[in-house]
């Protein structure tokens, strides 16, 4: 391994980022212990972490697998990144329709309280701030391109009320949709005005 690619793996354990879990496996000299990249443990100085590309040569190495992280247990992907990545499927196949934490949860087969925190562990947001994240890039885009309707584009990210989508819109960017499509609009400096599109 490279040290450019080292560098690479080394800050994603410093992060405690899944994105290297089930590709490499973090050796550490010092303990004997093997983890997967996102470990909650201690970070292990970089003068004492060896990645290897599977658990089997760490183990072959000497490697125990840690207690913490289970390497060795639950697939390539920790049982916790693997719902994580499950439930973020599930949110940009449906951020469309009604989506309930009760909803998503009940399509993974767990419980309510377990995807929230576990969720929450694995990606820092709630799942229902990763859904609006999710429906807020799709309506400022729609709003940008400026085909569609306020309306239509509420209904497109899962509002079936134009009001409830306004003010939905408004407490997470400060500005109504249509305040918003004006100041993108506005923005476009060196584009004629009929070349921004009306509304339908
Ligand atoms: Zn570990």
């Amino acid at each position: 391994m490279d040290q450019a690619l080292f560098d690479l793996v080394y800050q994603a354990v410093a992060r405690r980022d899944a994105c290297y879990d089930g590709i490499y496996y973090t050796g550490v000299r010092t303990t004997g212990i093997v983890c997967r990249p996102s470990c909650r443990a201690r970070t292990p100085r970089p003068d004492n972490v060896t990645f290897y590309p599977s658990l089997e040569a760490a183990l072959q190495a000497g490697f125990r697998p840690c207690k913490r992280c289970r390497p060795d247990e639950g697939g390539p992907l920790r049982p916790d990144a693997a719902l994580a990545a499950q439930a973020d499927a599930v949110i940009s196949a449906g951020y469309g329709e009604r989506l309930t934490l009760n909803d998503l949860a009940g399509r993974l087969r767990v419980s309510p309280s377990h995807l929230h925190r576990v969720y929450k562990e694995v990606t820092g947001l709630t799942p229902a701030a990763r859904l609006d994240r999710v429906r807020l890039d799709h309506a400022c885009a729609l709003l940008r391109l400026g085909r569609m309707s306020v309306s239509d584009i509420g209904g497109t990210v899962g509002f079936r009320s134009a009001s409830h989508f306004a003010a939905w819109f408004h407490r997470h960017t400060g500005a109504s949709p249509t305040e918003y499509r004006e100041r993108v609009g506005g923005g476009m400096a060196d584009e004629p005005e009929d070349n921004i599109p009306a509304y339908p």
